[in-house]
């Protein structure tokens, strides 16, 4: 892989309607073990990696969104997903306007982030579930990083 930061990577939903290029590295991957991104999710967390908003180029089939609004600090998140199939194609943020997030796993290449020395952060470790445990090594946070 070039070490250039214009490299692209691409990615999509399972269904193939949607499809989307991604120009350069990310500022980092937050993996957040909240309440809600299990819910969400479906599962131990949400794996976001966050990009500048105008590095994620999408095509194909329609995205649509749910947009959240937090009960805490009133503020809106947007769900992005296939109107096809429904896969999780990340969350636009009121309180970071101009960053887009993509989760990790809808890359097509889901070896390229581990080749990248992103920085990693596990965010809400309060709520982690153990059947989704971590090694001991990785940069954790109680709460949010500030
Ligand atoms: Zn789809
Ligand atoms: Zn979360």
């Amino acid at each position: 892989m070039p070490e250039n930061k214009q490299v692209e990577q691409h990615g999509g939903c399972v269904c193939g309607a949607v499809r989307f290029v991604t120009h350069g590295l990310p500022d980092r991957i937050t993996v957040c073990h909240c309440l809600w991104c299990q819910r969400r999710t479906g599962t131990a967390f949400g794996t976001e990696v966050v990009f500048d908003e105008a590095k994620i180029i999408f095509s194909g089939g329609d995205l649509k969104a749910h947009r959240h609004t937090s009960d805490e600090s009133g503020r809106w998140l947007d769900m992005h997903f296939c109107s096809e199939c429904g896969t999780n194609l990340g969350i636009t943020v009121e309180v970071r306007s101009g960053i887009r997030t993509i989760p990790a796993g809808a890359f097509d290449n889901p070896e390229w982030l581990d080749q990248t020395d992103t920085d990693v952060r596990h965010v809400y470790t309060r709520s982690q579930r153990h059947w989704g445990d971590l090694d001991q090594a990785v940069k954790t946070y109680d709460g949010y990083f500030e």
